[in-house]
């Protein structure tokens, strides 16, 4: 008899580092029912858990590992979601990664992991089938995250158990720390590894055994059959990204002008080309990969064959590293790339964030607010790409001027001043994704209203806009498009679906795969409001923190600097019509002008106003 519907393992796991203790209790069946798992109960725990205004980085805060129903499942699905208070942004957080590091959790009895203090020297995690140990890992402080993985599996004796670790970046509490697990899928944005590194926790090792029951295997089966077959027809999953993964998208943006380049002045990059998915098959990839059950093989595994980085190996780059390493340092040196990207993945670090500060460096180098003085030496020209992978170094181990980048765009330019901080592009601290917000609008609105600052993944809007679903220019109409895709993909966070099979899940086929799997009868209204629920609660942590309205938005410069060539020459976001997107978002999500939820949606989360510093800022 379930305590808890199929498809869960029933149990969450707490660690308390200070205590050097672990403990079990069950996965309530009330918040199974409320919130699915995944997002939705990493979101309510940390809501829950956390004080207003923690240090992000001090003993308080907690790492919420959550996996989901679909997790350990033949479902083609990612692996678990991480929800912590962002060390880089100082509001809420959850990130989410690939590979099977979260089936192995789930198959070890553990839906949910919660860690929190701080251990007073080094520790690993080792988590074997429901039996849970902390171990002195002074022996991995120093190590990268890639060795590390290594070393603890010869350790443990087993080369299967996964692994999510950090690497020095993390130890070093650069803000943009990322998690790695399986050879190196990352939980990246944000800054999770920094957290973990506060914490004095190297690495989390699983095994798990145990296989995971789901409610109605033979539909799900037949089910599984058929969507299949809808994946192979389809496209997008069928031939666009097993063929070339996410790298496709550079040739579209590019020709729509909207790929970042030189540090957010320009939407096209000269010789992109040289660095489009085409070029990277013919050059250097050698393997395609999926996460576990899934068919897709989006990922590359790439080799650098030739040249000054010879012997690199990647799993990647994706578009994101691609704009972020080629574009916005103007490098379209494909290998070079690689080679800067590999560097974040061994340190451990979001390569996203990275980009954009060695980036933003440079426009202030190329200004004149910093020189040679100022960087090591280090000649932080755009098109330099020997000063890129230094830099990259450089934050990592937070030497010199890597010191002051390691802080994020944000507070790297309060720390410069000189005029950088009119330079620095973030919305609420995070560095925005690659898409110029100029030549898509929706983008705008996605970027300015997500739960953690200039996310792509809470929307995805981008993809509709970008293949011509909707129209990029318009302004009419994104509010309520961008609602029901940040609902659906909210869903997916909860079940841990992946968001790339966003053309095969539709909310139909959602519902259908949860009531297989969890046995309890929903329907699309239902499942639905899960995921708004889900985005409400993530919005009242961040009002509990002083998010509002003044905080969802772009800085100054996209309102009044046109992008200069290519097909979105001459936008820029219009400040009025981007004004009554916002107004028509909010009336839609029932947050009130100010963004502040209402009482009624704050009701449906079991919350008041006027407790838990719920008012207007
Ligand atoms: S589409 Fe790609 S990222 Fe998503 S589950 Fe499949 S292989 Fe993993």
């Amino acid at each position: 008899m379930h305590e808890v519907p199929p498809s869960y393992a029933g149990k969450i796991l707490r660690v308390d580092l200070s205590a050097g203790k672990a403990a079990t209790e069950p996965l309530p069946r009330a918040l199974v029912k409320q919130w699915l798992g995944g997002k939705g109960i990493g979101t309510y725990l940390l809501y829950n858990e956390l004080k207003q205004y923690i240090d992000p980085l001090g003993p308080d805060n907690k790492l919420i590992f959550a996996t989901g129903p679909a997790t350990g499942t033949v479902l083609p699905h990612k692996g678990y979601i991480v929800c912590y208070k962002s060390p880089l942004t100082g509001i809420y957080a959850s990130s989410s990664s690939g590979g099977s590091f979260g089936d192995e959790l789930k198959r070890a009895g553990f839906d949910v992991l919660i860690v929190n203090e701080r251990a007073r020297k080094p520790v690993y995690l080792w988590i074997d089938d429901e039996r849970a140990e902390i171990r002195n890992a002074e022996h991995l402080w120093g190590r990268d995250a890639l060795e590390t993985n290594d070393i603890i599996k010869e350790e443990l004796g087993d080369v299967e158990i996964k692994v999510a670790r950090i690497g020095i970046a993390g130890e070093r509490l650069v803000k943009f720390a990322s998690i790695l697990n399986d050879y190196s899928r990352m939980a990246g944005r944000c800054g999770p590894g920094a957290v973990m590194g506060s914490k004095n926790l190297k690495a989390i090792a699983v095994r798990g055994t145990n296989p995971i029951e789901v409610a109605k295997i033979d539909e799900l089966i037949e089910f599984m059959r058929g969507l299949l077959e809808t994946v192979k027809e389809t496209p997008s999953t069928g031939t666009a990204y097993p063929m070339w993964g996410t790298p496709g998208g550079v040739n579209v943006a590019n020709l729509q002008g909207v790929f970042p380049t030189r540090y957010w002045h320009k939407g096209v990059l000269q010789g992109f080309e040289k660095i489009n998915a085409e070029t990277m098959r013919r050059r250097i990839v050698i393997k395609d990969k999926a996460c576990y059950t899934c068919p897709v093989n989006c990922s590359k595994i790439v080799r650098v064959k030739q040249g000054p980085y010879v012997g690199s190996v990647l799993e990647g780059p994706d578009y994101e590293t691609l704009y972020t390493l080629g574009g916005l340092p103007e490098n379209n040196d494909l290998e070079a790339i690689v080679k800067a990207h590999e560097l974040c993945d061994s340190l451990g670090m979001d390569a996203m964030t990275a980009g954009n500060a060695v980036a933003f460096a440079m426009d202030c180098y190329d200004r004149g607010i910093i020189s040679s003085k100022d960087t090591d030496g280090v000649e932080l020209t755009f098109g330099n790409k020997e000063g890129l992978i230094q830099m990259i170094e450089k934050i990592g181990r937070r030497t010199g001027f890597g010191n002051v980048l390691a802080e994020g765009v944000r507070a790297a330019a309060r720390i410069i001043g000189r005029g950088a901080e009119t330079l620095a592009v973030h919305v609420k601290g995070l560095e925005p994704a690659g898409y110029d917000p100029r030549g898509l609008k929706g983008v705008a609105l996605a970027f300015a209203v997500a739960d953690r600052g200039a996310c792509h993944l809470t929307g995805s809007i981008y993809t509709y806009e970008m293949r011509g679903d909707i129209d990029r220019l318009a302004y009419e109409g994104k509010a309520a498009h961008l609602k029901e895709l940040e609902e659906r993909f909210a869903i997916c966070d909860t079940m841990i679906f992946c968001r790339f099979m966003r053309d095969v899940y539709d909310l139909k086929t959602l519902t259908k795969a949860t009531e297989l799997l969890v046995g309890f009868r929903l329907n699309e209204r239902k499942l639905r409001l899960i995921g708004e629920k889900t985005i409400n609660l993530a919005r009242a942590f961040n009002v509990r923190e002083g998010i509002s309205r003044k905080d969802d938005t772009w800085p100054e410069r996209f309102f009044k600097e046109p992008l200069p060539d290519g097909a979105s020459k001459g936008q820029v976001i219009d400040k009025s019509r981007f004004a009554k997107m916002l107004n028509e978002y909010y009336r839609l999500r029932g947050w009130g002008e100010n963004g502040i939820p209402s009482k009624e949606k704050l009701g449906e989360l079991g919350l008041n106003y006027g407790s838990q510093h719920l008012e207007t800022p």
